[in-house]
């Protein structure tokens, strides 16, 4: 038996966020990031839109860029005190990942991040709070998702928590509040969601329910990354549909070795962070050429390649493809090696096995389509590095 998932409801459009006039409720706490939400308005709006509703708010802000358990825990503290019948996050994937895990904490305060770690263990919750989630970036698609990203800086490590408990109950996908990324930002998540969505259709557990919704995705990201890149409102509108099709795509069918290698390399360089969608982007193509070794796998790269124009035999489409992908990272500004993104040689080598171990035991590597060794993914991760081609 499988199972597919998604929010109960969908608001999408220019200016659904207008839809928190008719929520229904008594408290709300309003968990946000950094800052931009509040100074581009939305944060007012949001407060108003609520009291309109009837609804009594309380702000919990500066949710960090890859949220700590420390801050998680803060959190559910803030909501335990307050007693909310509503979590409404709104922001990038940061705040909202950080108020699904804390709102386990919330309705189970005896439970442990040690006890939620493993994949689909949560306890039931809706037992106090519904959850919203209203999107500002246009990648992750966390308001979709049963997905949360926790690090623990203590030990360094980053925590995907997966439970279905976690899928919001509600999703506002209002475009407006995407109008106000900067294009570096429009190009790394815009690259995400185009990974989600071909992973998502290659994957061991892909369906008839998550195909078309990965399908839909890749040739709307296609039609317009670039032109939301270079400021089109209009494309940026599709592209945060785009992000959310693909989320509903890869929430119910899992992901592949592209997210394992962009996981352990994120943090893995004193040279600084790799952006999760920048690195998405540099491996999609090796990844494509390594997956396409397996028959089935092969069959459905090509698949996807026609359903975006483009034409010939199996083999043919999954080259144009990749070619395709190396045109839009070039449009993008995104580099085509790790060495070009500044990566020093000596240290990549120094630390290769140890990341490939890593990349290979991540939770998406057992959804991806052929299988790896660590030996494999040393020599995958070579390939990205020098930009040479995937010939094993
Ligand atoms: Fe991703």
């Amino acid at each position: 038996m499988m199972r597919f998932t998604l929010p109960r409801d969908l608001y999408y459009g220019k200016g659904a966020l207008e839809h928190l006039k008719e929520l229904k409720g008594k408290k709300a706490i309003l968990v946000l990031g950094g800052g931009s939400m509040k100074k581009f308005g939305f944060v007012d709006k949001a407060v108003s839109y609520l009291k309109e509703a009837g609804i009594e708010t309380e702000l919990f802000e500066n949710v960090e860029p890859d949220p700590s358990v420390e801050t998680v825990m803060k959190g559910a503290e803030a909501m335990r005190k307050f007693e909310p019948d509503w979590i409404i996050s709104m922001g990038g994937g940061s705040p909202i990942d950080a108020a699904k895990a804390m709102w386990v904490f919330y309705e189970y305060p005896d439970t442990t991040f040690e006890d939620i770690i493993k994949p689909f263990s949560f306890p039931e919750l809706r037992q106090k709070a519904k959850f919203l989630a209203i999107p500002s970036t246009s990648g992750t698609a966390t308001e979709v998702t049963a997905f949360s990203v926790i690090t623990d800086y203590s030990t360094g490590v980053k925590y995907p928590l997966a439970d279905f408990n976690i899928t919001p109950d509600v999703a506002i996908v209002d475009p407006d509040l995407a109008e106000t990324m900067p294009p570096k930002l429009v190009a790394h998540t815009g690259m995400d969601a185009l990974t989600h969505a071909i992973e998502a259709y290659v994957s061991t557990l892909n369906s008839p329910f998550t195909d078309p919704l990965a399908l839909k995705a890749i040739s709307m990201v296609f039609e317009n990354l670039p032109a939301s890149f270079h400021g089109c409102m209009q494309a940026r509108e599709q592209m945060h549909y785009a992000q959310c099709l693909a989320g509903q795509a890869f929430t119910n069918a899992l992901l592949g070795i592209v997210h394992s290698m962009a996981h352990k390399t994120g943090a893995a360089f004193s040279t600084g962070h790799i952006p999760h969608g920048c690195a998405n982007a540099i491996y999609l193509p090796y990844v494509i050429q390594y997956n396409a070794k397996d028959q089935t796998a092969k069959e459905r790269y090509a698949a996807i390649a026609r359903s975006v124009g483009i034409s010939g035999s199996d083999s043919e489409c999954v080259v144009k493809l990749c070619k395709k992908i190396d045109e839009y990272n070039v449009a993008l500004n995104i580099p085509k090696t790790l060495q070009e993104f500044g990566i020093k040689e000596d240290e990549f080598k120094e630390k290769l096995s140890k990341i490939a171990e890593l990349a290979v035991s991540d939770a998406c590597t057992g959804s991806n389509p052929r299988a790896i060794t660590p030996a494999e993914m040393e020599k995958l991760l070579s390939c990205t590095y020098y930009g040479t081609p995937v010939e094993f």
